[in-house]
């Protein structure tokens, strides 16, 4: 069983997407790490995983930005913005 079919829940305090860093410029094996945006929209994955899952992350103003520029709104799912009152009430 691999990683991805265990669904993180969702980080209302910060934005859950992960970028790859590093290429061949920096001769070291690219990384993972998180966005620390707070997030301002929660994507939901539209088709659940191979193994059932389905996915949703909190995913800030930037990333939501690119989200919707690479047409990952069509591919993947919709995005839902966080209602201010969730983030205050913490
Ligand atoms: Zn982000």
């Amino acid at each position: 069983m691999s990683d991805e079919a265990v669904m993180k829940p969702i980080d209302l305090d910060q934005c859950q997407r992960m970028f790859r860093k590093g290429s061949f410029m920096s001769l070291g094996k690219p990384y993972e790490c998180q966005c620390k945006e707070p997030p301002a929209y929660i994507a939901f994955e539209r088709h659940p995983r191979d193994g059932g899952t389905q996915g949703a992350m909190s995913i800030c103003e930037e990333c939501a930005k690119y989200y919707r520029e690479s047409g990952m709104v069509e591919s993947s799912g919709p995005l839902y913005p966080v209602k201010q009152r969730d983030k205050e009430a913490k």
